[in-house]
């Protein structure tokens, strides 16, 4: 089995379910005792979550290449970067390390496919649904991606830096999130991406007529097939 390498802490909260999803998957595949082997780096989200505000993103991307070497040091075989928003900095961390970087939003794109979707609605921080680092990856792909009007953005955004990076979840805030996601349903979405790492906390599947793509549950799995197939 291969050893997998995460950048966790943005936030702690999703970085928790990586590790326990990563490790009943392989348990259920493997069985027995059989348990993933992990290398874990956690960073002071607040640091990172500052360098955002201010658009430092080269800071912060010398902070995660910085990781990303230290888990290679540490014999990881890859590196996740257990944050979408993050994947913003992939060139930098990307010439940091000589292992697989596993991207989010390919591992995300390739699920999409096969549902055989065409148009897809994408909920996640302000910098993932407005900046181009991410939407052009699916687009990329053939996948055309809408995203919720400013106001309903700036209301997804809010939720996942003022609750659930802390761990708060409110059901006003998950009817506002349905509510938002079935916006983009009657648009033409036939499907929703949980583009951000901690949105599985709050809606899944059983809230909408179209299937959810929850980014953390499809990139921890894709670390699983890595270590466990490759
Ligand atoms: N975990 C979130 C994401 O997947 C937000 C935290 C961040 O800004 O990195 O984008």
């Amino acid at each position: 089995m291969k050893r997998i390498g995460l950048i966790g802490g943005m936030s702690w909260e999703s970085t928790d379910l990586y590790y326990q999803q990563i490790n009943r998957a392989v348990q259920k595949r493997l069985g027995g005792l059989h348990s993933a082997k992990i290398v874990l780096t956690s960073v002071d989200f607040a640091e990172i979550a500052e360098l955002q505000k201010q658009g430092d993103w080269e800071t912060a991307g010398n902070i995660l290449a910085y990781e990303a070497k230290a888990l290679e040091k540490a014999d990881a075989d890859c590196v996740l970067l257990c944050t979408n928003t993050m994947h913003k900095v992939t060139e930098q961390i990307e010439q940091a390390i000589n292992i697989p970087f596993i991207h989010i939003a390919d591992a995300t794109a390739t699920s999409i496919k096969t549902h055989n979707i065409q148009k897809i609605g994408l909920l996640g921080t302000a910098f993932t649904m407005e900046q181009d680092f991410y939407k052009s990856r699916l687009q990329d792909q053939g996948i055309d991606v809408i995203v919720p009007q400013i106001n309903e953005r700036k209301t997804i955004h809010e939720v996942i830096f003022n609750e659930l990076c802390c761990g708060i979840i409110k059901e006003d805030s998950k009817q506002k999130y349905i509510d938002i996601a079935n916006q983009l349903i009657a648009e033409g979405a036939e499907g929703i991406i949980l583009g951000c790492t901690e949105i599985c906390m709050l809606i899944g599947d059983v809230d909408f007529s179209v299937p959810t793509f929850d980014t953390t549950t499809i990139h921890a799995m894709a670390a699983v097939d890595f270590a466990i197939m490759s």
